[in-house]
Order: C-alpha cells, then structure tokens, then sequence
C-alpha cells in the first residue's frame, strides 16, 4: 500500500469516527421510556394453559371480519380443510405458533417437548410503531394504552412494519388497495362493552383480559405458587365472573415477559420453557423510540447540531483532500 493511500485511510477512519461519535454518546440523550397509564388494559398470556385449540384465531377472523387462508402446499392437496396461516399476516391478526425439541412429548418442557404461544400486537408501552408513523396514522390511547391503525389517514409507507421490534404489523401486498392489518386489541368490541374476542372464547384462560396491573399480579401469584398445587385460573376477565378453569400449577420459568422489554408491553407472557424459544425475542430496557426520539430532539433543537455536523464532517473532508493533493505534490 503506498502512502498517500495509507494516509487517505486513517484519515477516513477518523471522519468515519468523527461522524460515529453522535451515535455513541446517543446513549446519553435518550429520552425516559413512556409510562404504563395507570389503567392500562392488557392480556396475560399463559403458554402452560394453552391447548392449541385455536379457537382464538377463528374468533379473531370472525371479530374482525378477515378471510381464512392456507399455505399453498396445504390447499393444493386438500383445498378447505383448515385456516392454517403459518404466521400473522395481511389476513391474520393472531396465530398461535408451537415450539418443538426432540420427541417432542412433554407439554411445556424445553427438552424432548412443546409448547404453544400466541402471536400478535404487544401493544407496547412506548411504541415504535407509533414514533415512526409520519402521518400519526398509528395512535396509542391515552387511557387504555391500547395501540390502533387508522386506515383512512395511513400512506401505505410501511415504516410501522420495519420499526416494530416484534415484525407485526403486516401489509396486505396481495390487494391492490392494500392496508396495514394488525391486532387493535379488538376495540370496537370493548367498546360495546364486550371482551376482545380471543379472550372471550378461550377456553382455559390461557388468553386473559384484564387491567396491566392487576394482570401482572396474576401472573406474580402463578409464579410464587408450588408446582403441582391446584389453583384457579381466571377465564374471560380477571375480576370477571366466568366458573374458572381448575389446573395444577406447572413449574414456570421465572420472567415474566413484556414487563421490562423495550420499555414494556401491555401483552405478558408467562411459560414453562425459555421465552425466546418461543420466539420472544430478547430485547433491552429502553424503547427503541425513546433512543430515536432523543437523538432526533437533541440534534434538531433550533437546527444548531445538524449545521455543526455537516460543517465539521466538511471541514475533516476538505482537510483529507488538501493532505492528499499535498502529498501527490512531493511525490
Ligand atoms: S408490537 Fe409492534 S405494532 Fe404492536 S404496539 Fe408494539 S411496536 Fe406497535
Ligand atoms: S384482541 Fe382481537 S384482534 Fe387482537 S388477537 Fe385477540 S381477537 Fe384478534
Ligand atoms: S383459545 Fe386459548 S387455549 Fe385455544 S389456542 Fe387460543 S389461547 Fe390457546
């Protein structure tokens, strides 16, 4: 390598550096993690009661009036037997997906075993979804915390799909007048008075409506109780007045999940095997929003940062050159 290319590197590598720097110190400027609002409703997810019924999935077609669909190799052979989305998507809003190792023959063991988990909205605390919608066509109540999609004010610029750090909301690219389709907690039934309609139906409790905060009660007690006592398990609403479903206590894993990851999440999780095999991803404390707002805020307060960031990434540019033109020069 000569050495005006050797020079050219290391003086790259320093603007690349220089340039970096915003970044590394973003740490520093991230705004606070949005709070839960006090009555906050939510769902706790119970993976040891789940049966895999899917009576949830078929409810939640019905509630909000999306079509079946099967897998290609599936209806090629036996056209019409089952609504077997493999996963969420622009016709399906829940799945309920299962985790298998080995002979697969124990319920709720990581070993040789299996185990069911629900997918959909997470309803986030802090959203990203929300944060990155530019035209605020995703909204969070101010209330509820519940996080819906207005169809009529969206773009179809799909930033909610590639902001969210669980990859719900889908996009219905097989219609021409295609729309962003995701869980909104089925608000239109609550607000009949009715339960979202995956809760409503379940029928072992493993899919619970209730306020966050009672439900992260719930969920506590579960996991302080001794295996293999019988405990009552709520069904429909906590609080509600449903006989409730009579099962021994399995041994859980300890977390509870959605209490801390990315800010919080008004779905909790509660399971028998390793949450991330279940396809619960591990993710920080801080919301990603709270990281992109306050880097946003901090460098565009009165336009003063990005001008000295472009001035000084010219400046480092301009001097490169000069060392470069200097140095072909002696040559
Ligand atoms: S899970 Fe995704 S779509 Fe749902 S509220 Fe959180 S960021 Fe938004
Ligand atoms: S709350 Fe409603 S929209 Fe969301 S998964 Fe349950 S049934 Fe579907
Ligand atoms: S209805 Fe309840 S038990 Fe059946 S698959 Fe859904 S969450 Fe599981």
């Amino acid at each position: 390598m000569n050495k005006s290319r050797r020079r050219f590197l290391k003086s790259a590598t320093g603007a690349m550096a220089a340039a970096a720097a915003p970044l590394e110190s973003a740490n520093a400027i991230r705004r606070d993690n949005k709070t839960l609002p006090p009555e906050a409703l939510g769902m706790l997810y119970d993976s040891t009661l789940c049966i895999g019924c899917r009576a949830c999935v078929t409810a939640c077609k019905e509630a909000n009036d999306v079509p079946v669909e099967q897998p290609a190799r599936l209806s090629a052979w036996n056209p019409g037997t089952w609504d077997a989305g493999e996963d969420i998507s622009g016709k399906t809003l829940n799945t309920i997906r299962v985790y298998t190792h080995g002979s697969k023959e124990h319920k709720d063991k990581a070993e040789n075993g299996y185990a069911f988990v629900k997918r959909h909205c997470l309803h986030c605390v802090d959203p990203s979804c929300v944060s990155v919608c530019p035209v605020s066509a995703m909204n969070k109540d101010p209330d509820t915390g519940i996080v819906t999609h207005d169809p009529d004010a969206c773009i179809g610029c799909r930033y909610c799909v590639y902001g969210c750090p669980f990859g719900v909301p889908q996009y219905q690219f097989d219609d021409a007048f295609g729309k962003i389709a995701k869980c909104q907690f089925c608000e239109h039934l609550q607000k009949q008075g009715q339960l979202p309609a995956c809760c409503d139906v379940c029928p072992t409790g493993a899919s619970l409506f209730g306020v966050v905060t009672e439900l992260q009660q719930e969920a506590e007690r579960r996991l302080a109780a001794r295996p293999g006592d019988m405990y009552e398990f709520p069904r429909g609403r906590l609080g509600g007045d449903r006989p409730t479903h009579e099962a021994a206590i399995p041994e859980y894993e300890s977390h509870i999940y959605g209490v801390t990851e990315v800010g919080g999440t008004q779905i909790r999780y509660i399971s028998g095997v390793p949450h991330e095999k279940l396809g619960l991803p591990k993710l920080p404390d801080a919301s990603p929003s709270s990281l992109s707002e306050g880097v946003q805020h901090t460098l565009y307060k009165g336009m003063i940062a990005p001008l000295a960031v472009l001035g000084g990434l010219a400046f480092l540019a301009h001097r490169t050159t000069r060392k470069l033109q200097q140095e072909e020069e002696e040559e």
